[in-house]
């Protein structure tokens, strides 16, 4: 799996001289699945993080869980045949779901997210249908990882990659690797309380960031455009075009978002803020005022190291991640088997 391609220098401790260990590219290959609320992406590259192949098709992933499955199966067959890459070469499946993951039952945390996806066991059933390993992860932990492989923080160990669309999450980089927590629920920043009197939210409680920042909430708050209620993508096309309302309602998230961002950075002291989903590509509407907020309310020693920028990847973010997530548990395992 690995190749020596340089010998360094004896390092001054005297020790023996180190070795460039490099993974060999084309022996082997990892997997990428993404299921969106309507939409499943499948994707293959090798073990040098080179994408070989991808596709994509639309479905209703939400409610019917099954064919989802059964697409993602007949997709992950044909980006093999396409890339050339045979089966026993493949080193496991990752696997994004829009929502909470429950990495110990491999499956959905949350049935009010994933409706038809309830009491489904979708690591043990991609599992047997690939005949791989698989591992699944939340939609903002593999934008995370994408970034982390391929983005924004590659030169980055400790970051945090907040994903602003339909809902608010972020995905927490320390030292390098994923936080997740004990019960996987890390960087649930949506639900940071800013008002406890405020608007009812999904989860139960009130006045978390989501009832005023997320999709819906700005939807709302905008109101009516041209007769009609406008999608989070028609906001995003106006607030770049100009219009007053829908730049102020995106600019005033990016406030609030900023004041949950900056108690994270007092916790965690990141180097940088990655900021992706849909909204992000308003660009400096939505991180100005972010980056205000920030340095309103956090420490100024945390503030002052920050950097607030844009992902570089928006739509396929979750495909690249869920490579990631493959390509990585492998490096680990390599790691594992050189030592
Ligand atoms: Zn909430």
């Amino acid at each position: 799996m690995i190749h020596e391609v340089e010998v360094g220098t004896p390092d001054f401790r005297g020790g023996r001289p180190a070795a460039l260990l490099m993974l060999r590219d084309s022996s082997l290959a990892a997997v990428g699945i993404d299921f969106g609320h309507s939409h499943v992406g499948v994707a293959v590259a090798d073990i040098g993080h080179n994408v070989l192949a991808e596709r994509r098709c639309d479905l209703d992933v939400s409610h019917d869980a099954r064919a989802a499955l059964d697409a993602s199966t007949r997709m992950v067959d044909e980006v093999l045949t396409e890339a050339r890459v045979e089966r026993k070469s493949v080193i496991g499946a990752g696997i994004g779901i829009p929502g909470p993951v429950d990495r110990a039952r491999g499956a959905a945390g949350s049935a009010t997210i994933l409706p038809g996806w309830t009491d489904l066991r979708i690591g043990i059933e991609m599992r047997d249908r690939l005949a791989m390993p698989v591992e699944i992860e939340n939609d903002a932990n593999l934008g995370a990882l994408a970034e982390l492989t391929w983005g924004a923080g590659r030169d980055s160990s400790n970051f945090a990659y907040i994903k602003v669309a339909t809902g608010i999450g972020a995905g927490l980089v320390i030292d390098g690797r994923l936080l997740r927590g004990t019960s996987g629920t890390a960087g649930e920043i949506g639900h940071t309380t800013l008002d406890e009197s405020g608007a009812l939210c999904y989860c139960g409680n009130r006045g978390c960031l989501e009832t005023v920042a997320s999709g819906p909430a700005i939807i709302k708050l905008v109101g009516l455009v041209e007769g009609e209620v406008p999608t989070l993508s028609r906001i995003v096309e106006l607030a770049l075009a100009g219009d007053l309302r829908c730049h102020r309602a995106i600019s005033d998230a990016g406030h609030e978002i900023g004041v949950a961002v900056a108690g994270l950075c007092n916790l965690i002291n990141p180097e940088r803020v990655i900021v992706g989903g849909l909204l992000s590509r308003t660009g400096e509407i939505l991180l100005q005022p972010m980056r205000e907020s920030i340095r309103r309310h956090a420490v100024q020693a945390a503030a002052d190291t920050l950097d607030v920028l844009p992902a570089v990847f928006v739509e396929r973010a979750e495909l690249l991640g869920s490579l990631a997530l493959a390509l990585h548990g492998s490096s680990e395992r390599a790691t594992r088997m050189v030592g």
